[in-house]
């Protein structure tokens, strides 16, 4: 009996102990991701592009950055209301994490505003995901649960680069932006800037202060070369692309988690 009680006792403690570290788990993952759709947070991109950033430089390594934006997106809550607004964000999100790799960080960046920032992806292999992407988005419809039953919906998207020779994640971040009012400017349902070219354009058109020899002096002589890796897949497996970004927070917590328990450990 007393064993029965022991044994009571033990199973208690292990639940309480599980009930808290799932908590735990579920305040830091709050804090890092966004609550709707399971992509990253803008505070999270905000910290850590930062550091990829740096280290893309460090190592001259391509690194290219997207932003997406749903067109005419205010229609869908007009029309069919706010909830089925946010069916349509949930599902634009998995298509998101379906095209893009384990390495990319996939963020919410605003509403209906998402960036996704890749490292060892030159600007031709991060136009031709988005131009993927945007295509696939135009021609299969947003299954949602009003009457209606599907929307076709599109998305207009900024590319950018790293310039290797000096560039900031502000930089990047501006030249996407920029490059996204374009595409809405022009019409929407469009990848800008479409090539590299006109990317440098744009890149100049933003600092008019700089002369032209010191702008063309900065340029690397050669091209950046591709990246090592195959041209990322268009995959709609995006159960198992959404496995891997969620194995990659929980990695994270556990970093986190093993850290607060040897701070834990240090006052005992
Ligand atoms: P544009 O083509 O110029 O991008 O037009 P738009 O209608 O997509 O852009 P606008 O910025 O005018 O509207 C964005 C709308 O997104 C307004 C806002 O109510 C809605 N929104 C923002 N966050 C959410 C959300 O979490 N859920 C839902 N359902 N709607 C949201
Ligand atoms: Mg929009
Ligand atoms: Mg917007």
């Amino acid at each position: 009996n007393e064993m029965m009680a022991r044994v009571k006792t033990q199973i208690r403690r292990k639940k309480y102990q599980d009930a808290l570290k799932s908590n735990y788990q579920e305040s830091v993952s709050l804090a890092i991701t966004d609550g709707l759709t399971g992509l990253y947070n803008r505070h999270y991109l905000d910290t850590h592009m930062q550091n990829m950033v740096q280290s893309s430089l460090k190592n001259s390594k391509a690194m290219a950055m997207v932003i997406m934006d749903m067109d005419h997106f205010k229609q869908v809550n007009d029309t069919y209301g706010h909830d089925v607004g946010d069916e349509v964000l949930k599902q634009l999100a998995r298509i998101i994490i379906g095209a893009t790799r384990s390495t990319d960080l996939a963020a919410r960046f605003g509403g209906e505003e998402f960036v996704m920032l890749m490292p060892l992806t030159d600007f031709k292999s991060a136009y031709e995901v988005s131009e993927r992407m945007r295509k696939r988005i135009e021609t299969t419809p947003f299954k949602v649960s009003h009457a209606v039953g599907e929307i076709l919906k599109t998305v207009s998207m900024g590319v950018s680069s790293l310039n290797l020779s000096g560039d900031s994640p502000e930089q990047l971040l501006k030249r996407a932006d920029t490059a996204l009012y374009q595409a809405k400017n022009s019409g929407r349902n469009k990848v800008c800037p479409k090539d590299e070219e006109e990317a440098w354009e744009l890149a100049q058109a933003l600092t008019p202060m700089a002369p032209k020899a010191k702008m063309d002096a900065a340029l690397p002589a050669a091209p950046i070369p591709a990246a090592p890796m195959p041209a990322p897949e268009f995959s709609y497996d995006q159960n198992l692309a959404f496995k891997v970004q969620q194995q990659k927070a929980l990695g994270n917590l556990d970093d986190m988690e093993n850290a607060a328990r040897t701070e834990a450990d240090k006052k005992h």
